[in-house]
C-alpha cells in the first residue's frame, strides 16, 4: 500500500498568508515543468517497490489549473508504472475559479473522484486582504456545480482565527458548508508564517489576528457544529462523515510510504523521507541533467518512533503500543507519562493503542513532546 503526491508549482496569483512552493509566472515554461515532473515520476518508480497504489493527490500550487489532457497524461503515466489499486482514491486540489461545468465533468471523467475546494471564508472582504483569487458567490457555484456533475466525495477548506472574525460570522460559514451536505471538511487556524504579505500586514498594524482565546472559542465551535452534524473528526483539523475521510492523508498519519514528485515535493519510505528542491527553474534544470536535486534523511529509530506519536496522537486510529515498541525500547518514564496523561483525562488507552480524548486533542503537540525520545 502505498500514496503519489504530485505538486503542480503554479499559482495565479499570491495569497498573502501563504509559504508553500509555487510561482505565478508559469506559463512560460509550464510545457517544460510538466516534462520534468513526468522524467521525475518515469526516473523514480522503483521508488515504492512493488506498493499497490491506493491514493493519487494533485496538490499544490494550484492543481486546478492543470488541463484535462495535462491530468490525464499524469494518471495515464502512473497507470503504466505501477500497479493501481482499482478503487484508487485520486485527489485534486481545486480553486473556486477554476471550477465551472465543464472542467468539472472533465475532471470526473479523467479519474478524479475527490476533490479538495479550497474556500477558506465566505467574507469577500477576508478573501480581499487574503488576496484569494475568488469571490464568495465563486466558492457557493463551484460546490453546486460539484454536486450537480455527481462528485459526492468533496471537502472545502476553511480557515478560523481571521482577523475580526466573530463567533457569530464563523458559525454561519460552519453553517454553510453544513447545509450544503459535504462530506468532509479540513480547516486550519490562520498562521502568520515568516515573509509573507499577512506578516508585514500584522506588524504595520493593517491586520491583527485573533488571541488564543478567540482560536479555542472558534475551534471548539467547529468541533462541536460539525458533530452535531454527524461530521466527525478524525484528526486535529480533518473532520468527516464515515467513510469519507481522506485515504491520502490517513496514510500518511499512519506511516504509509509516498512517493511525491514536483518542486518541493516530499517523499517518505518507511526508515528515510526525502525532499525536492523548491525552486522550479533549479528541479527542471537538475532532472534534465539527471542531476540530484533532493535531499535525503534517514530517520533513525528514535526520529520514528517520534513521528508515529507525532501524527498518529492526532487521529481517531490512535497509535499502536505494540508498533512503538517495535521501533525502539521505550524511553525511561514512558509508562508514567502515559499514566499521568490518562490520569488528567487526556489521553485514554484501548487494546494495544493510545488515542486522545478530546480534551487532550487540544494539547496535541504538548502531549506528543511528552512522549518523545529526547534526542542528544
Ligand atoms: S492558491 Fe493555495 S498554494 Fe497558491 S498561493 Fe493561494 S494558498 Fe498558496
Amino acid at each position: 500500500m502505498a500514496g503519489i503526491y504530485i505538486h503542480i508549482p503554479f499559482c495565479k496569483q499570491q495569497c498573502s498568508y501563504c509559504d508553500f512552493h509555487f510561482s505565478t509566472t508559469f506559463q512560460k515554461y509550464r510545457e517544460r515543468m510538466l516534462k520534468a515532473m513526468s522524467m521525475e515520476l518515469e526516473n523514480r518508480s522503483d521508488y515504492l517497490g512493488n506498493e499497490t497504489i491506493q491514493t493519487i493527490y494533485f496538490g499544490g500550487g494550484t492543481p486546478s489549473l492543470l488541463t484535462q489532457e495535462e491530468i490525464k497524461a499524469f494518471l495515464d503515466q502512473i497507470h503504466s508504472l505501477f500497479d493501481v489499486a482499482e478503487d484508487v482514491e485520486v485527489s485534486l486540489e481545486a480553486n473556486p475559479d477554476d471550477c465551472d461545468a465543464t472542467s468539472l465533468q472533465n475532471w470526473k471523467s479523467t479519474g478524479i473522484n475527490r476533490l479538495s475546494i479550497g474556500i477558506q471564508s465566505f467574507k469577500a472582504s477576508d478573501l480581499q486582504w487574503m488576496n484569494r483569487a475568488h469571490t464568495p458567490k465563486e466558492a457557493e457555484q463551484c460546490v453546486a456545480l460539484a454536486q450537480s456533475v455527481g462528485f459526492d466525495n468533496i471537502t472545502v477548506d476553511l480557515m478560523y482565527g481571521l482577523p475580526g472574525l466573530s463567533e457569530e460570522e464563523w458559525r454561519n460559514h460552519i453553517q454553510k458548508v453544513i447545509d450544503w451536505g459535504v462530506p468532509h471538511v479540513s480547516s486550519y487556524c490562520l498562521t502568520v508564517e515568516k515573509n509573507t504579505l499577512l506578516e508585514r500586514h500584522v506588524q504595520s498594524g493593517e491586520l491583527q489576528v485573533a488571541t488564543d482565546e478567540e482560536e479555542s472559542r472558534q475551534f471548539e465551535i467547529l468541533v462541536s457544529m460539525l458533530k452535531d452534524a454527524g461530521i466527525e473528526q478524525y484528526e486535529i483539523s480533518n473532520f468527516s462523515k464515515p467513510g469519507f475521510e481522506s485515504q491520502h492523508n490517513s496514510n500518511y498519519w499512519k506511516g504509509v510510504p509516498y512517493l511525491g514528485i514536483g518542486p518541493s515535493a516530499h517523499s517518505f519510505q518507511g526508515t528515510s523521507r526525502q525532499w525536492n528542491v523548491a525552486n522550479n527553474s533549479m528541479y527542471m534544470k537538475a532532472v534534465e541533467e539527471e542531476i540530484d536535486y533532493f535531499e535525503v534523511e534517514v530517520l533513525s529509530p528514535a526520529d520514528r518512533f517520534n513521528e508515529l506519536i507525532l501524527t498518529g496522537l492526532r487521529t481517531i486510529y490512535g497509535v499502536s503500543i505494540r508498533q512503538l515498541s517495535e521501533i525502539q525500547d521505550f524511553p525511561k518514564g514512558f509508562s508514567e507519562n502515559v499514566e499521568q496523561l490518562k490520569s488528567q483525562g487526556w489521553m485514554e488507552e484501548k487494546s494495544d493503542r493510545l488515542y486522545l480524548t478530546p480534551e487532550g486533542r487540544l494539547r496535541a503537540d504538548f502531549i506528543a513532546s511528552e512522549l518523545f525520545i529526547v534526542q542528544g
